[in-house]
This record gives C-alpha cells, sequence and structure tokens, in this order.
C-alpha cells in the first residue's frame, strides 16, 4: 500500500474531530502523487461529501475552468483540503477540526513534494503561510492573492501561491476576471 493510500485508510476510520458523524464520504484528495503543483481548497461541499472527491461541485467547474485557461491539466496537479470531512450546512471549518485534520495535510505534503502549493481561500491560506514561517506576512486573501511566497528549507524550495476561493465566482461574476489574472501567475512559472 502506497503511503498516500495508507493516509485514505486512516482517514475512512479517522474519529478525531465530530465531523465523522455527519459526513457520507471523507474526501482525501486526488491527483498526480509526484505533482509540481498542488491545490489546497477549505473543505469538502455537499457535491464533495456524496462523491469522496474534491472539487466537484460549482466551484470545482470554475477551477477547472481556470486550470484550462492556463492549459493545466488535473490529472497532472494534486488538489485536496484542509478539512477532509464536510462541517454541515458548509458552515467555515473551526479551529479544532483544522487542528485535528492538519496531520493529514502535512503527510500528503511530505509525500508528494509540490514545488508550488496555491491555497485556495483564506483558511488554507493562513495555515500553510503559519506552517512555513510566514505568520508576519499574514494578511487577507484580498491584499496577498496572486503573490508568490517562496520558502526554503534543508531540503527543497516550495513557492506559496494565495489565491481567491473559485467559489467567490460563482456568486460575483468580476472576480473570475481576478482569479484568472491570478492563475496567469502559475502559467509564467511553468
Ligand atoms: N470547496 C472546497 O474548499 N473544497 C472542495 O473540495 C469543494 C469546494
Amino acid at each position: 500500500m502506497s503511503d498516500l493510500e495508507k493516509i485514505k485508510t486512516e482517514i475512512a476510520d479517522c474519529r478525531k474531530c465530530l465531523l465523522y458523524k455527519t459526513r457520507n464520504f471523507p474526501v482525501v484528495g486526488e491527483g498526480d502523487d509526484k505533482a509540481e503543483i498542488m491545490f489546497i481548497g477549505e473543505a469538502p461541499g455537499a457535491n464533495e461529501d456524496r462523491t469522496g472527491r474534491p472539487f466537484c461541485g460549482a466551484a470545482g467547474e470554475i477551477l477547472d475552468e481556470l486550470l484550462d485557461s492556463i492549459k493545466i491539466k488535473r490529472k497532472d496537479i494534486y488538489i485536496c483540503n484542509i478539512l477532509k470531512c464536510r462541517p454541515p450546512g458548509n458552515r467555515n471549518p473551526q479551529k479544532e477540526e483544522i487542528q485535528a485534520c492538519a496531520s493529514y495535510l502535512e503527510r500528503q505534503i511530505e509525500i508528494i513534494r509540490p514545488k508550488i502549493i496555491c491555497t485556495l481561500g483564506n483558511f488554507s491560506t493562513v495555515y500553510l503561510m503559519e506552517k512555513y514561517g510566514l505568520k508576519n506576512q499574514v494578511q487577507g486573501i484580498s491584499k496577498i492573492h496572486g503573490r508568490i511566497f517562496e520558502v526554503k528549507n534543508l531540503f527543497q524550495s516550495i513557492k506559496i501561491i494565495p489565491l481567491y476561493h473559485p467559489a467567490v465566482a460563482t456568486y460575483n461574476s468580476n472576480m473570475k476576471e481576478t482569479l484568472r489574472k491570478d492563475f496567469k501567475v502559475l502559467e509564467k512559472l511553468g
């Protein structure tokens, strides 16, 4: 069993927070286990909870469109969320839930070793920036979207790129243009 499959098995039996009681399927993540680019969203929504697949609803359609616009295929990236189980009614993730679930995400990052991590929305942006020692540069997503934060450790260099969550474009169509521009940053890096 691969390390990623092991995580999947563990998450299926996870009781670290109460979300296991209300979810249908956990959403572990999907894509290339050697991807250079990893996208990290917030938490599964209703469609994801029903299918076990990340970003398969309305926000996923927008994400697909944005990826298409820079000619990146879903199969070549890895997509997951901070929370693997759906918060009821799509409420925001709670601090304790993030704390309980984050070790799965940390292991996914260690296994995949992406060169670029795109955080989608405030929750994953704050979590990742704090994890990589960028706490003093954290600002709201409206201030830092599309910027590249480079972090280095002994073993690797990672570019963290905060992006708006694609769901914003489902209720504000102007935001799609902003997202499109931000995705161009990725195209240039490729
Ligand atoms: N929103 C997220 O943050 N993640 C998903 O998988 C779907 C919608």
